[in-house]
């Protein structure tokens, strides 16, 4: 594992990053890169503190709960989220290679997305999860959740392998849904 030095000096470095952070485009269905698998993080660099910079930046711009490096045309295994922000303080999660180790229960909520203009739906979840993954500094972590922030973590890393939360729901009302997207473009709204 990596030596405390090290994660100093890199917290050191993003905090310098924190000051140049940018709202970055959010890439919206039918857009490919949405239903492509992210690769593992494998290093920790200036780059990537960037990324996860900009993109808890756009997050919250947004506004949203959570973003998937995959929104913003990154395909590497990198979620942001932040389910208590609503309520004024901020509680940043950031996760590298996320995963699913436990899930518990089912529990049904309205959900919508970033990438997804203009829809909503019930989807069905595991109630509780438990997932484990990477700090910022390439540190284990485990975040084990039930509530939004179980709905948050399960559709992040969904979108790390190209699911959005519409494939959750009936065909009938994807097909509506998708068809209605497509008149939307055909209109270049
Ligand atoms: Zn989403």
């Amino acid at each position: 594992m990596k030596s405390v030095s090290i994660c100093h000096r890199i917290n050191n470095y993003y905090h310098l990053l924190d000051i140049a952070m940018a709202k970055l485009p959010i890439i919206q269905l039918p857009d490919p890169v949405l239903r492509q698998q992210a690769e593992e993080i494998t290093e920790i660099n200036g780059e990537l503190q960037r990324l996860i910079n900009d993109m808890a930046e756009t997050m919250y711009a947004a506004p949203g709960l959570g973003l998937a490096a995959n929104q913003v045309g990154v395909l590497q295994r990198l979620i942001v989220l932040d389910v208590a922000h609503r309520d004024g303080a901020k509680d940043l999660k950031v996760i590298l290679n996320p995963c699913i180790k436990a899930g518990e229960g089912q529990a049904v909520r309205e959900e919508g997305c970033l990438s997804v203009a203009d829809f909503s739906a019930e989807v069905r979840r595991h109630a509780r999860v438990t997932v484990s993954g990477l700090d910022r500094e390439g540190k284990p972590l485990e975040i084990s959740g039930e509530g939004l922030l179980a709905v948050v973590l399960q559709h992040e890393i969904d979108h790390l392998d190209g699911i959005l939360f519409i494939d959750h729901i009936g065909r009938l009302k994807r097909g509506l849904y998708l068809r209605r997207l497509k008149k939307l473009a055909a209109r270049g709204q």
